[in-house]
């Protein structure tokens, strides 16, 4: 059944059944004509009757936003044997509710902020996309949620209360992602300023490169019209950027049965800039590359990574030069590999711009590794920053044997006293996965390592720390005797 919460200022006594002014009245509308489209922040008078809390209201009510399909508001013949109340605002606790089985119930009191479609008993009639409030079955109210249809991933918590105002959370949350990197963000003017569920707005990732930023929309909730101009507003205002871009993920869009949609510029017209981290610098070109253009998660790893280089490096999976490039200054030599020719010809405009000579190989990492090893090359610094290889947990085992095929082969070429930084960044493979895969391959490569670091994402991109999904970096520095 689709009902409205509101808040009401009784101007007359309430009716049978009501008992307090400052509890919310549920409207279970039912009845004719629907009431007229209303506007989000829209003033309008309406005549609300509920059957089922026997409520008439002779109402202004305030829509701010007007929650999803206002057709779920009815009009129905005023009852004048009611007596009448003045709703004044409403608030816009979720107008939905979606009840979760008790796995999901747990998870959510556990502190997670996924609810799986599995875990769903109900939600019938809630659109695409609405604020709902998820309830056990017993009734017990959980907290407020982004609701999608399509995903797995059905409900985002995104508060233990019912939201008022969605729009306004919204602002105050990406303020506060804002303030939060102002405050921590040093030594660089690219950086991740909204990190999804880990700054409380599910479903919206915000990257800063100088003064660009790139925007994804990854669910039903944030693809909403109202929400990308509060959006966009809140980031124009508070960070004035030349222009915005948006990067589009179509299989993330079909899964949360979304419209295609192309990448581009949302705001202004610049599409390329140059960005610094740690005074190296890099080409950007916002609607190009992978991710949203670069690695920002592994920011602060190239910083540290720096401290242990000598040498002669090999950066493996090197992208567009990101370790590549903190290297050079501390190494003789340089050799970065990448199985993409787009990205190797960025990671040489990069090098051109911070001076350095670096060879670039465009290789099967497995393959160069396997050929180099056995061809008895060594290095001093050997960086290994694959792409997740565990994209389920299905893949774990392969991914294990992909990690440690890849680690011993780097251990052999070490030199003693070298340095490995090994990376990954499959969420489904723990530290301490990741960690005894490292042990075994240093066992199988007779080399004692002794591990200096264990280090993260960078901090632009916090975790969780109850939603484990949010902890994904795994960067291990170590050195080899
Ligand atoms: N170290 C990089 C990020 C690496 S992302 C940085 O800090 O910017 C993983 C990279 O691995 C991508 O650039 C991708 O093109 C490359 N890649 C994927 N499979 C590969 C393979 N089999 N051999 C070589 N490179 C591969």
């Amino acid at each position: 059944m689709q009902h409205q919460i509101l808040n009401k200022i009784p101007t007359a006594p309430l009716p049978a059944g009501i008992s307090s002014a400052d509890t919310p009245v549920f409207l279970f509308p039912f009845g004719a004509a629907p009431l007229p489209q209303v506007e989000p922040g829209q003033d309008f008078t309406a005549n609300l009757h509920s059957i089922s809390l026997e409520v008439i209201a002779n109402a202004k009510i305030e829509l701010s936003p007007a929650p999803a399909p206002v057709g779920a508001l009815r009009r129905r013949a005023l009852n004048s044997s009611h007596p009448q109340f003045k709703i004044a605002a409403m608030t816009r606790p979720p107008g939905y509710r979606v009840t979760v089985a008790p796995r999901g119930a747990s998870r959510v009191k556990n502190g997670h902020v996924w609810v799986y479609r599995s875990d769903i008993v109900s939600a019938d009639g809630v659109p695409p996309g609405s604020l709902v409030s998820v309830a056990d079955c017993r009734g017990q109210i959980l907290g407020s949620a982004l609701y999608s249809s399509s995903s797995q991933i059905a409900l985002r918590m995104i508060a233990q209360q019912p939201v008022a105002d969605f729009l306004k959370l919204l602002r105050q949350r990406a303020a506060a992602a804002i303030a939060y990197r102002e405050a921590i963000v040093r030594n660089t003017d690219a950086y991740r300023i909204i990190f999804s569920e880990a700054d409380f707005l599910p479903g919206v990732i915000v990257d800063r490169y100088n003064d660009i930023l790139s925007l994804q929309v990854l669910t039903q909730a944030t693809d909403a019209e109202n929400v990308r101009q509060t959006l966009l507003s809140e980031l124009s205002d508070r960070l004035h950027p030349a222009s915005i871009v948006e990067r589009i993920d179509p299989r993330v869009r079909q899964l949360e049965d979304l419209p295609p949609r192309d990448a581009g510029l949302l705001q202004g017209e610049k599409t390329s800039t140059i960005f610094t981290i740690n005074g190296v610098q890099f080409h950007f070109d916002a609607l190009e590359g992978q991710k949203t253009g670069a690695f920002l998660d592994q920011r602060e790893n190239y910083a540290a990574a720096a401290q242990y280089a000598h040498g002669e490096a090999l950066d493996v999976f090197c992208y567009q030069g990101g370790f590549a490039l903190h290297l050079a200054p501390r190494s003789t030599r340089v050799v970065g590999v990448d199985s993409s020719r787009p990205a190797l010809e960025v990671a040489d405009r990069n090098a051109a711009l911070n001076h350095h000579d670096i060879e670039w190989i465009e290789a099967n990492a497995f393959d160069l590794l396997k050929d180099y090893a056995g061809g008895g090359k060594r290095y001093d610094t050997i960086v290994l920053d694959p792409p997740a290889f565990a994209k389920t947990k299905r893949d774990l085992d392969a991914a294990l044997r992909g990690y440690k095929e890849l680690n011993l082969r780097a251990l052999k070429m070490l030199r003693p006293g070298g340095s490995l930084i090994t990376c990954s960044c499959s969420y489904h493979i723990s530290q301490a996965d990741f960690l005894e895969m490292l042990a075994g391959a240093a066992l199988d490569s007779h080399r004692t390592l002794r591990l200096v670091e264990l280090r993260g994402q960078a901090r632009d991109h916090p975790i969780l720390l109850n939603v484990p999904e949010t902890a994904y970096l795994k960067c291990v520095i170590a050195i080899v005797s």
